[in-house]
């Protein structure tokens, strides 16, 4: 038994119609992706690497609705920026909340504060060891939290801002090849 990724891609193209300056875009391409982690036996790779292709393709069909009803997260290679004006487009709204990033934070600073306990023991044992590597895990992570937090938040209100001063509301469209 071993595990194994498998995956698979489609190329897909999309174009949109710019909610800032009206510019409608070329065809861009993009990908439909998909992968999956599975155990499988040493004799059974290529049976099941077969298996995987074949639902992926079954899927295929669905995966393509989803995308158009506005889940783009099989797509990849997907840009929001407006060629030519540089602008956010509505539907490419991030979902990521500064608020998690911020959770994770605080998690990392508790962590981090357990070098208190380290310098306060020494490293005995294994124990002190663990938790030696926790609290450095804890001062490296937080900062990092923080910057991402930061600049998630950026990112936001100037989507934010950038839609605040239209009412257009655009979908992107897509051309998908023919079903295998
Ligand atoms: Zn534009």
């Amino acid at each position: 038994m071993g595990q194994e990724t498998f995956s698979a891609r489609a190329p897909m193209a999309y174009r949109f119609k710019c909610e800032h300056c009206g510019t409608t875009t070329d065809w861009l391409p993009a990908q439909i992706s998909f992968s999956q982690t599975v155990q499988v036996g040493m004799f059974q790779k290529e049976q099941e690497r077969a298996r995987f292709q074949q639902e992926f393709w079954r899927t295929y069909p669905e995966r393509c609705k989803a995308i158009e009803g506005g889940n783009y997260s099989n797509v990849t290679g997907l840009k929001f920026d407006c060629p030519s004006c540089g602008k956010s487009q509505s539907w490419g709204m991030k979902t990521t909340s500064p608020g998690t990033l911020i959770f994770g934070a605080i998690v990392m600073l508790g962590l981090a504060m357990l070098w208190f306990v380290v310098s306060n023991n020494g490293i005995h044992n294994l124990g002190g060891l663990v938790v030696a590597g926790l609290a450095l895990v804890g001062t490296i992570g937080c900062p990092v939290c923080i910057g991402m937090a930061i600049s998630e938040a950026a990112k936001q209100s100037k989507i934010k801002e950038a839609m605040s001063t239209t009412t257009e509301r655009n979908k992107p469209e897509f051309d998908f090849p023919p079903h295998k």
